[in-house]
């Protein structure tokens, strides 16, 4: 697969060769990789023209960028904004459509090159499924996806020869060390964590830990649901999982080790024992333009990492222990099947809650086991199967939570 994934890469649509604009679809626009993604097209903009922005309820931000950028089309997923951004954008050409059914329509359009999936959740799974189904390469930040059916996702990638590259930074990392590597077996891959901001922490402190405390991440300023999984560890838990179907690797092969700085941003460990770093300064612009520019670099003015002033790189094992929404993953990503799928709805289910204060931190890895157990496995489910977990899981996990 990893062969596949390289060689394929270079079936992008569109060269970026002068002159040559490649059109993106920017699924999920308003959020944190979608204003990101919006920087770097507009110092780019011989490079890139945007042809679809999305949002599900941000309308007073999407109508700005529909004005800024003018895309063919804007979806947004609230229906009951219809007609507000309808109004808003009335003296333009743009194409406003709403509602769920339209995102997917949109994705299965004809009008752009490369979609950058940032809708977050399980939501962006049928739009990337469709985009993949219409032959159109995918830059790839929604991890969810891959982590509810990775094995479905890729095999269609392969069939259709679109390439999925990644965003997630850790996942560009290894991308980014496997270029030129298509022949070498990988031993293993070693994906770093930060630790978030409770790295070192213990239950007892953990226990009384308030949403404003845990939207507080150390090293990257992102979207309220990643920055809580990056505080309980699940973010690594659903990343081990991602990589798993990315790279195709056993789940033997995938290693987690903390490393508080974020500069290295990932490592391949190959046969021979050699091991390929990708690092730089934590800044997600950097992953998404290469995902948005590939096969090649483009010049940025971003700041350098400079050795001499941050000199000290450090290690450490995960605590397992105390971080227990880890160990789920783990066990998720060794069993398989539906298991991914119903851990990943019941997180997003208390997480929600979490953010709205309904239940306390530890509670969650709470609800996720639970789930987890309740809902029967499937060793190699289909789609629909896929679809059925995790309505179950989620149904399951809102019950337990009295949401
Ligand atoms: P975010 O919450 O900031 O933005 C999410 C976007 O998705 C918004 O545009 C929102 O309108 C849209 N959206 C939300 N629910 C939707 C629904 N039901 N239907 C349609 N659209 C919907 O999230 P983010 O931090 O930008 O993360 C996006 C994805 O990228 C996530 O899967 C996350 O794990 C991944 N990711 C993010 C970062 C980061 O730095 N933010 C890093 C790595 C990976
Ligand atoms: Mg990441």
């Amino acid at each position: 697969m990893k062969e596949q994934l390289l060689n394929k890469s270079a079936a992008i649509n569109t060269p970026l060769a002068d002159g040559c604009t490649r059109r993106i679809a920017l699924f999920g626009s308003t959020g944190s990789i979608g204003r990101q993604a919006l920087e770097v097209i507009a110092g780019n903009s011989s490079l890139f023209s945007v042809e679809v922005l999305t949002a599900y309820n941000n309308e007073e931000l999407l109508i700005e960028q529909a004005l800024r950028f003018n895309p063919n089309i804007v979806v947004i997923g609230d229906e009951k904004k219809y007609q507000k951004v309808k109004e808003a954008l009335s003296a333009t050409e743009i194409k406003v459509f709403a509602g769920e059914k339209a995102l997917e329509e949109v994705a299965s359009m004809d009008c752009y090159d490369l979609m950058l999936a940032a809708i977050v959740g399980y939501a962006g799974l049928r739009p990337v499924l469709r985009a993949i189904g219409n032959g159109k390469s995918v830059a790839l930040a929604n991890k969810e996806t891959l982590v509810v059916a990775g094995d479905i996702i890729m095999r269609k990638a392969v069939e259709n020869r679109v390439p999925v590259i990644p965003v997630d930074s850790e996942h560009s990392a290894i991308f980014q060390c496997l270029v030129g590597e298509m022949r070498n077996k990988i031993e293993k891959i070693i994906l770093t964590a930060s630790g978030g901001p409770f790295l070192g922490r213990k239950p007892n402190y953990l226990v009384n830990v308030k949403r404003e405390h845990a939207l507080q991440h150390p090293n990257w300023n992102m979207g309220a649901k990643i920055t809580i999984d990056s505080a309980t560890l699940m973010n690594k838990g659903l990343e081990m999982i991602e990589a798993r179907w990315l790279f195709n690797l056993n789940p033997e092969q995938i290693q987690v080790v903390i490393h508080p700085q974020s500069i290295i941003h990932s490592m391949v460990q190959f046969e021979d024992g050699s091991i390929k770093a990708q690092m730089g300064l934590p800044d997600m612009k950097l992953p998404i333009q290469y995902a948005l520019a590939f096969p090649r670099r483009i010049p940025n003015t971003f700041p350098r990492y400079d050795f001499k002033k941050y000199n000290t790189l450090t290690f450490e094992e995960p605590d397992l222990r105390t971080f227990r929404n880890l160990g789920l993953a783990m066990d998720a990503l060794n069993k398989g099947g539906n298991l991914p799928a119903v851990m990943n709805a019941a997180n997003e289910i208390a997480v929600y809650a979490f953010l709205r204060n309904r239940v306390n931190f530890l509670d969650m890895t709470d609800v996720i086991e639970k789930t987890m157990h309740k809902v029967s496995f499937i060793p190699s489910p289909t789609l629909e199967e896929y679809f059925e977990s995790d309505g179950m899981a989620r149904n399951y996990a809102a019950d337990l939570i009295k949401l």
